[in-house]
């Protein structure tokens, strides 16, 4: 599979999908037409994870799976890129995508605890939906209203369905906007998780995203 240059070059320099999930399309046109059925599988991506946290030991494994995403790489779910890497930051453990995200973890250490900890609390709002909406939630990660703001990080994502879809925002404030107008919302909500499978999906190509800046708090 192919994976746009590009969108690496944008990924490292924002680090969080915060920027880069609205600044992307900007470069689209370097290429031709993007093309967004390739093969994104999610049973066999979320295969790939389950084998890749499987071989952390036990204890690890749980605070993997309550960090559930680098804080590097914040749209990266912990295990798309291999088994998670453990560093110790200021005693504490911290799960990274891949190793190429140790040296800005570290550099980084209090920003990087705290992002963690809105991970963590993100995760466990995310866990309250019911089952069957949590990989929905996740595909989306984000909310198409507030921008940059992660699901779960506002309580329980509130769940809309427009024009028959299913719509995952930050928290009530954002109803009236996203009802408001309904084809912007989706529209948004498709490029949100379009961006989302790419992040995940970086390594195809080999690894190669270098981490420009500091996580966001
Ligand atoms: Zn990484
Ligand atoms: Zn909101």
């Amino acid at each position: 599979m192919k994976v746009n240059r590009w969108f690496h070059a944008v990924l490292s320099a924002g680090a969080l999908a915060v920027a880069v999930v609205f600044a992307a399309p900007a470069f689209a046109q370097d290429k031709p037409a993007h093309n967004h059925q390739e093969g994104h599988d999610p049973k066999q991506a979320a295969a790939k994870i389950e084998a890749a946290l499987a071989k952390l030991p036990k204890a690890d494994r749980a605070q993997a799976d309550a960090q559930r995403y680098c804080p590097m790489m914040d749209a990266v779910r912990l295990g798309a890129m291999g088994t998670p890497v453990k560093v110790m930051i200021d005693g504490k453990p911290v799960f990274l995508c891949c190793s190429g995200c140790k040296d800005e973890a570290a550099e980084h250490g209090k920003e990087t605890l705290s992002k963690v900890e809105k991970l963590k609390k993100a995760a466990a709002a995310v866990a309250k939906l019911p089952a069957a909406d949590q990989p929905l939630a996740e595909a989306q990660l984000f909310c198409p209203i507030a921008k940059g703001s992660r699901l779960g990080s506002m309580g329980t994502p509130v769940k809309l369905m427009l024009e028959g879809k299913p719509v995952f925002l930050c928290c009530k404030g954002c109803e009236d906007g996203a009802r408001g107008n309904a084809k912007a919302t989706l529209a948004k909500v498709d490029e949100i998780k379009k961006e989302n499978a790419h992040a995940a999906h970086h390594d195809d190509n080999g690894h190669e995203h270098k981490h420009g800046a500091a996580p966001k708090k």
